[in-house]
């Protein structure tokens, strides 16, 4: 066992066609974390033949993988990776370990912080390392700060000095990959887990039909929010007018640019269980921190206050269109082209300008 835990783990997801998005994301993660303690990234990497997994890791930024190869992991069965991951845990003793917030992420973060008498920040959005004072507990060198979403309209900085490895979830869409570099190389270790009967199964995993909405991979997101239901003088307006708008806005920028198009919608839109949206938007299309988080070339933003919830899901947005009719909206804070107006009177014209003609 080594003395001091050391080095920043990241787990890797991945499918039958290699490493997931997500895991060169927390690659980038692991890599700023170590970077700024001078550690190395050791990925993790479980299933079976994960060879060329492997190089692609050590090309997007870790230092080592190590990695179990056998027939017994390559479905997904949490009972059998939480034994051997915490036997990995036990064995070497990271600083730091890293996950993905998506469900599977989530399902095993919790259980190996538990099973290692740590604690676990979920769905962080940034990630520091600094030095730490607290009156009661000492001073602490090198600490990771986990970043997250508060409950209110805040962020909160997570402290958590006592106990190794620190462990959090990372949301998607947060952290940028690396570029690849294949010269790369990194050292790559098979770890022999210990063998255990399981009293339970896998009898069959069966995948999930791609969503329909893919927010996520779309080069412009058009999001609405509440402002949808009312005109810019308070009048009620049926929101599917300003939906059909989004169509319209959506074909102009797909026909005209060939880029891909969602649509997106704040929380409070979707949670108003608007009945002339049913089946138009859902939980689907909603961004922000308990929905997807979107990093596309533009953003609209319709009808959205820019609530630190939705924003979160947003900013890192390369161009940002916010209509809203209240100067003083916080969505204008971040917006590159603000347009204070009504968007029953905004979308039309900038339907016109991006693709012509208009009829909703
Ligand atoms: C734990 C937690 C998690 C959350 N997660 C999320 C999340 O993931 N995503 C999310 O979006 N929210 C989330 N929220 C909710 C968030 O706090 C806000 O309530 C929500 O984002 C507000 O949505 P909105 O902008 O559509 O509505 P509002 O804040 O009501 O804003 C509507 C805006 O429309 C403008 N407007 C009105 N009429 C017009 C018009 N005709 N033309 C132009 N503008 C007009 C108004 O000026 C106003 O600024 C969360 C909240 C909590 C507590």
């Amino acid at each position: 066992m080594s003395a001091e835990p050391k080095d920043v783990w990241v787990y890797l997801q991945h499918t039958k066609s290699g490493l997931t998005s997500d895991s060169y994301e927390v690659l980038a993660a692991g890599r700023k974390v170590a970077d700024k303690l001078g550690q190395k990234v050791v990925a993790i990497l479980i299933g079976l033949e994960v060879g060329s997994m492997a190089k692609e890791a050590v090309a997007y930024g870790s230092d080592e993988v190590l990695y179990v190869d056998d027939p017994a992991y390559e479905t997904y069965f949490n009972l059998r990776y939480i034994d051997a991951i915490s036997a990995m845990v036990a064995e070497r003793r990271p600083y730091a370990f890293l996950f993905v917030a998506n469900e599977l992420g989530k399902d095993l973060a919790a259980r190996i912080a538990f099973r290692a008498g740590t604690g676990l920040a979920t769905d962080n959005v940034q990630l520091e390392v600094e030095d730490y004072t607290n009156p009661v507990l000492g001073s602490f060198k090198d600490l990771l700060i986990q970043v997250r979403p508060d409950f209110g309209t805040r962020l909160a900085r997570i402290y958590t000095p006592r106990h190794r490895p620190q462990m959090a979830t990372i949301r998607a869409g947060n952290f940028a990959p690396l570029r690849p570099d294949q010269k790369r190389r990194g050292k790559m270790e098979r770890f022999v887990p210990p063998v255990k009967e399981y009293p339970a199964k896998v009898k069959e995993v069966v995948e999930l039909p791609p969503p329909e909405v893919d927010l996520r991979g779309a080069d412009v997101v058009i999001s609405l929010g509440l402002g949808v239901l009312k005109d810019g003088s308070g009048r009620p307006r049926d929101p599917r007018e300003a939906y059909q708008y989004a169509l319209k806005l959506k074909d102009a920028v797909e026909k005209r640019h060939h880029l891909k198009v969602e649509v997106g919608a704040t929380r409070a839109l979707i949670y108003a269980e608007v009945k002339e949206l049913e089946g138009l938007i859902d939980k689907a299309n909603q961004v922000g921190q308990t929905g997807t988080t979107v990093n596309p070339q533009l953003y609209f933003a319709v009808g959205i206050s820019g609530a630190l919830q939705h924003r979160v899901g947003m900013r890192g947005s390369q161009k940002i269109v916010a209509i809203n009719t209240d100067p003083s909206a916080p969505i204008f804070k971040i917006a590159h082209y603000p347009i204070v107006g009504d968007l029953y009177e905004e979308l039309p014209k900038l339907i016109e300008l991006i693709g012509g003609g208009v009829t909703a």
